[in-house]
């Protein structure tokens, strides 16, 4: 239908009677505990969601680092949490719909096994674009997705029920990411799929205008039961079931400017539920939280992400929590905050002048952060983090000879 204007995302469609009967099941229950959000408890806390990333790579240019995976961790983080430093450019219209939707995500330590883990796993394949599961060779003959299996040339998924599995994978072709609503798949494919050039943000290499992590948000924006902001039809009457977003005809692309208008209303496109670039995504709405927490629910399809204690004890932050790295630094400069699991901090950066060249406030404080340091002249910063009453500096060496 949209030919031209699929790349951002395909989700899988739904045939068998039994998942439609259970996809009607999860709406009942979404709807029930919408309706019944008034009578939920008012404080609620923060749900942090475990998080394993499978990297299915078949050449090492696929087999993305660790610090691009971080990268995606910090993006969902801001994303879910409405920290995306974004948020002024949402249009006045809509600024009182964006939601802080409460998920955090972290990397587990725990697998399966009970055994000590990174929260990644790397396996090399013989099958290229392994990642592509609308045909062969990521599917095998009868239709199985070999990224889903380690006996055909993928890796088995981590109990779904426990874990937020992400594939990354080369998909060759212009579908960056693919997603699955809940109660639509079995369990063992259970898992969005993001395109290898397209996971992660910041200085890492990822690939324009799908670059800042947005395709991973908007597919797990799907595994929370979140449908396309268009509502998946070329028409007004068809609704994405989310009560606080306009109705829109068609998905956007690139980066329109506002306003723009369908179905008689001013369109949303800054949603990261449409198609438009990663640079003009923005938002959830409080609606689309709604439907998302109430998976997480009891009696939700994602319930047993909900409770999970699989990403270890939040720590307090020390001197030695703070990684900063390289140093001497050139264009990208790296704050990995090991174990801290709580909290927010403030990040600033002064030169050898005392000025402020770099400030970031209210950061949470789950994964690495990077800061773009390529227009820094060559000297010495100082960088100054701050949490709670305590405060850590470092002294930063910047060289263009450091790349
Ligand atoms: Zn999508």
């Amino acid at each position: 239908m949209w030919a031209q204007q699929t790349a951002r995302c395909v989700i899988q469609q739904v045939d068998k009677p039994e998942d439609l009967i259970r996809q009607a099941e999860i709406e009942l229950h979404t709807q029930n505990w919408i309706r019944n959000i008034g009578a939920q408890a008012t404080v609620r806390e923060v749900i942090t969601i475990p998080v394993v990333v499978h990297v299915i790579y078949f050449d090492e240019t696929e087999n993305i680092s660790d610090l691009q995976i971080f990268s995606q961790l910090q993006v969902l983080n801001e994303d879910f949490r409405f920290l995306n430093e974004a948020t002024d450019r949402i249009p006045q219209t809509f600024q009182d719909l964006a939601a802080d939707v409460e998920l955090e995500f972290c990397l587990v330590n725990v697998d399966p096994d009970g055994q000590a883990t990174n929260g990644i796993t790397r396996t090399q394949t013989t099958y290229e674009c392994i990642g592509n599961t609308l045909k062969e060779p990521g599917l095998t003959p009868d239709g199985t997705p070999r990224l889903y299996y380690t006996d055909l040339g993928g890796r088995d998924i981590w109990d779904s029920q426990s874990y937020l599995n992400l594939y990354v994978a080369n998909t060759c072709d212009g579908f960056i990411g693919r997603a699955k609503l809940p109660g639509t798949v079995s369990p063992n494919e259970d898992a969005p799929i993001i395109d290898n050039d397209h996971f992660g943000s910041n200085c890492t290499p990822t690939s324009f205008p799908f670059d800042l992590g947005r395709t991973a948000t908007h597919e797990v924006g799907h595994f929370f039961n979140l449908i396309h902001i268009f509502g998946d039809a070329d028409e007004c009457d068809i609704d994405d079931l989310v009560s606080d977003t306009p109705l829109q005809k068609e998905p956007y692309t690139q980066c329109p400017s506002h306003p723009q208008v369908s179905c008689n209303s001013l369109d949303m496109f800054m949603n990261f539920m449409d198609y438009v670039d990663d640079r003009c995504m923005l938002m959830f709405t409080t609606g689309q939280k709604n439907r998302m927490l109430a998976t997480l629910a009891p009696g939700g399809p994602r319930a047993g992400l909900a409770t999970s204690s699989l990403c270890g004890v939040p720590a307090v932050p020390t001197e030695d929590a703070l990684r900063v790295f390289p140093n001497p630094v050139g264009n990208c400069l790296h704050l990995d905050f090991e174990t801290i699991a709580t909290g927010t901090i403030d990040i600033r950066l002064y030169n050898a002048f005392g000025q402020l060249v770099y400030e970031r406030i209210n950061s949470n404080t789950f994964a690495l952060k990077s800061i773009d340091t390529t227009n820094l002249t060559d000297g010495v910063y100082w960088l100054v983090v701050e949490y709670g009453d305590d405060r850590i500096s470092r002294k930063v060496i910047k060289t263009g000879a450091w790349n």
